[in-house]
């Protein structure tokens, strides 16, 4: 199953799009933003709203995101309106994505939010269904796109919406969208108070709204249209189980803790995890405080001086590869901005994946043959192309990712880490957790807090409370070497059985080992050695260029899980968990009934392995949002993967605990 979308097919009235599927406009070519500002934002009392807002954040969805103008009127809104550090996150479905060359041009008639469109044709992902977020301002505003079917989207989204803006096109000339599904949907995202607003004034949307427990109001509409429907949620019908959540009850989200704005959240280490919680709850207006043991960020698995963002993708897509695309596009959306501020942080100039044994031609011949991701995501390369993209002679074919690239991740921890509501203390060792009356002792210093998030990676072990975790260290040493004066300088980033990136600063850093088990941190003469001859393999004038060349090594621990996943959320209590999910020793089929048991209060995000480029962010976005309440970055189906209980109902349900 492919999980591609179409892209939007479009004509141009007077440089306005229409869609050649529907046969409708994307906005109003009289006063595109008249017609939002009329229709959306004053019909969800949205100026008031906002200036008047208590809360930290305020979470819109919409139905058809299009080209991107309601999101764009809302942003400009926002920021004219609320104050920093409160976030608005702005959930949109798409089904039929414009392409980003349709988008640019679309809205080139709004040079008045160039600034705010420059940023979303900088991170819009490719189309693929899933979840995409991506960053506006420095945070203060987050897109959450659901790229595919709002009917198939809205149920694996895990949210509290404020107002809705429904425009998916007219009920007449879309009726698979305005059903009561839809309204369901709607209904589940609500609570009382919020509000909605659409342009239509058709009666299947009035009563469709109304029997799922809104009050409605038929308004003037904009421009030639008569009416126009908004209103607000005043009596939450109990809809169907179909419509609720699709989350196994044993990776249910504890209640959010309402934050105390003068209490912060303790986040114990400083490596792309904890930096990037860190980040994500500052950003919602949270205070944190950063504990880490040694004199700065990224001393451990985060500290090497460049590293690749890499996702191996299947043929046919699974909640795996799903997870790693999105992760891989949130880094991306992260990095461009940072790296425009800072070139020095590393370059989105693609990645090379080397076809270099008679597997990896399969798999990727596959990949190729399914036709399962857009070109502007991956494409096939033969040797000569590879070698043009590259600038370094290549013999074997592989895939191209044109947006992925490396980054310095210490460069990119300080850059995390460097925001208003964070603190740092540096030097400071966590011997051990402990619980008093909800308060999270560090023992061994003199920080304490009601919520902690452990983000240790192996060492998250020596807490008492997460000694049980399935945590495994994996050895890796990387080879650092000056680049060679007499060789053109690589041009992408290459992997194969190793990877390399362009040379930093002239040097180049390449590897690396892999020692399952293995915590020893000295450099090894072997380990190096395999290093350049991976590298050979893939590069074969650098590799002989370099073969005389001495060696500088950097030895770190990948902390891995027994499934490649991180473990991101609460903190399971392992006892509760057992007590609660014994039977399922005996039945996997047993149908729980109980919430899960967890840690009040603690949060961990480790397990990232050699992925922390492309899983460390987006479970940081995750984990703040968990923390704070706020929409889940990710699609439902993909929280029990990441679940930090998974394994020990794996562990019930095979009888080995
Ligand atoms: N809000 C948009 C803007 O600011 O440009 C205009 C939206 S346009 C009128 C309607 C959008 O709904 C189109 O982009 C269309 O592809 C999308 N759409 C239609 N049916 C959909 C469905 N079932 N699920 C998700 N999106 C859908």
């Amino acid at each position: 199953m492919t999980e591609r979308l179409q892209n939007a097919e479009l004509s141009w009235q007077a440089g306005s799009p229409e869609s050649d599927r529907f046969g409708d406009i994307y906005f109003n070519r009289d006063g595109g933003i008249a017609e939002t500002e009329h229709v959306f934002l004053q019909a969800n009392h949205l100026e008031e709203r906002f200036a008047g807002l208590e809360s930290t954040s305020f979470v819109i969805a919409e139905t058809g995101f299009g080209t991107g103008l309601n999101f764009l009127c809302a942003r400009d809104l926002w920021l004219k309106q609320s104050k920093a550090p409160q976030q608005l996150h702005y959930i949109s479905c798409e089904k039929y994505p414009l392409k980003v060359d349709d988008l640019a041009r679309a809205l080139e008639a709004f040079p008045q939010f160039a600034e705010g469109s420059r940023q979303l044709i900088d991170g819009y992902p490719t189309p693929v269904e899933g979840f995409y977020t991506l960053r506006f301002d420095g945070g203060r505003v987050l897109l959450t796109l659901l790229l595919g079917d709002a009917l198939e989207q809205l149920p694996r989204l895990e949210a509290r919406i404020d107002s809705w803006f429904l425009d998916g096109f007219a009920p007449a000339k879309n009726p698979d969208l305005w059903t009561e599904a839809l309204f369901q949907q709607i209904a589940r995202l609500s609570q009382p108070g919020t509000r909605f607003a659409t342009f239509t004034a058709a009666g299947i949307v009035r009563r469709g709204l109304q029997a799922v427990g809104f009050e409605v109001e038929k308004r003037p509409g904009f421009g030639r249209k008569r009416e126009m429907l908004a209103g607000v949620m005043t009596a939450p019908t109990q809809t169907n189980g179909e419509s609720k959540t699709r989350l196994p009850i044993w990776s249910l989200p504890p209640e959010p803790r309402k934050p105390v704005s003068t209490e912060p959240v303790i986040v114990i280490g400083a490596g792309i995890a904890g930096a990037s919680a860190a980040r994500a709850l500052a950003e919602k207006g949270i205070p944190v405080q950063v504990v880490e043991r040694h004199a700065s960020p990224a001393q451990e698995g985060s500290g090497n001086a460049q590293g690749a963002l890499y996702a191996k993708l299947p043929a046919k897509p699974t909640a795996h590869s799903r997870f790693h695309l999105c992760g891989l596009e949130y880094s991306c959306a992260l990095l461009q901005p940072l790296m425009q501020q800072d070139p020095a942080l590393g370059d989105l100039c693609g990645v090379l994946q080397l076809a270099l044994n008679a597997r990896e031609q399969s798999r990727q011949g596959d990949i190729v043959a399914a036709d399962a991701y857009p070109d502007s995501l991956v494409h096939a390369v033969a040797p000569a192309e590879a070698t043009e993209l590259a600038g370094l002679q290549i013999d074997t074919s592989g895939l191209f990712f044109p947006r992925a690239g490396w980054v310095s991740p210490p460069a990119l921890c300080q850059a995390l880490l460097n925001h208003p509501l964070i603190q740092c203390q540096y030097n400071t060792p966590v011997s051990d957790l402990s619980c008093h009356e909800g308060i999270w002792q560090l023992e061994g210093t003199t920080f304490s807090a009601r919520q902690v998030v452990v983000c240790c990676a192996s060492s998250s072990r020596q807490f008492s409370p997460l000694s049980w975790l399935p945590l495994k260290p994996i050895r890796g040493q990387t080879s650092q070497a000056d680049a060679p004066a007499n060789l053109a300088a690589l041009k992408t980033v290459v992997c194969g059985e190793g990877y390399i990136s362009p040379p930093m600063k002239e040097r180049y850093c390449f590897g690396a080992s892999f020692k399952v088990g293995e915590t020893e941190l000295d450099v090894r003469e072997d380990e190096h050695t395999h290093n350049r001859d991976i590298l050979t393999r893939a590069l074969p004038e650098l590799g002989h260029a370099l073969s005389d060349k001495s060696l500088d090594g950097r030895v770190a621990l990948r902390c891995s899980t027994p499934d490649y996943l991180p473990l991101t959320g609460p903190a399971p209590d392992l006892n509760g968990y057992i007590e609660r999910y014994a039977k399922l020793r005996d039945d996997a089929r047993w149908p729980l009934d109980q919430p899960p048991a967890y840690q009040n209060g603690l949060f961990i995000n480790l397990g990232h392995g050699s992925k922390g480029l492309i899983s460390g962010p987006i479970t940081g976005e995750l984990l703040a949002a968990q923390i704070a309440g706020t929409p889940s970055p990710l699609s439902a189906d993909l929280l029990p993967i990441l679940h930090p209980g998974r394994f020990i109902i794996k562990n019930l349900i095979r009888g080995s605990l």
